[in-house]
């Protein structure tokens, strides 16, 4: 990004230029922008990717579960097929069970 600031009085001309940082706040030099233009570095795009992916699957597997008739039920039968062991995304597995917290029964 550039940009330029000039004072016309005295006629200086400030001329900066950086680069984006980390949408983060961690300070890392920026090297990837998602769809809703936030910038990443290498380092915490994979991340916030899980992060995101983590976050949307909670709000459907919450939805599911506030549905279901039998809470434990669903979770079983999802957790045998998100569960890492088995070839399933972790990201789900960490969100199905932070989902099923909310769910004592
Ligand atoms: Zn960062």
């Amino acid at each position: 990004m550039n940009g330029s600031t000039t004072n016309g009085a005295s006629s200086w001309t400030l001329t900066f230029s950086y680069a984006p940082v980390c949408a983060c706040g961690c300070g890392a030099l920026a090297s990837a922008t998602f769809s809703d233009g936030t910038q990443w570095s290498a380092e915490c795009v994979k991340r916030e990717q899980r992060r995101r992916a983590i976050s949307s699957a909670e709000g459907w597997l919450t939805a599911a579960l506030a549905a279901a008739p039998d809470v434990s039920r669903l979770y079983r039968s999802l957790a045998a097929a998100f569960h890492p062991d088995v070839g399933g995304d972790p990201a789900l597995m960490v969100a199905l069970n932070a989902v099923r917290e909310r769910f004592p029964s």
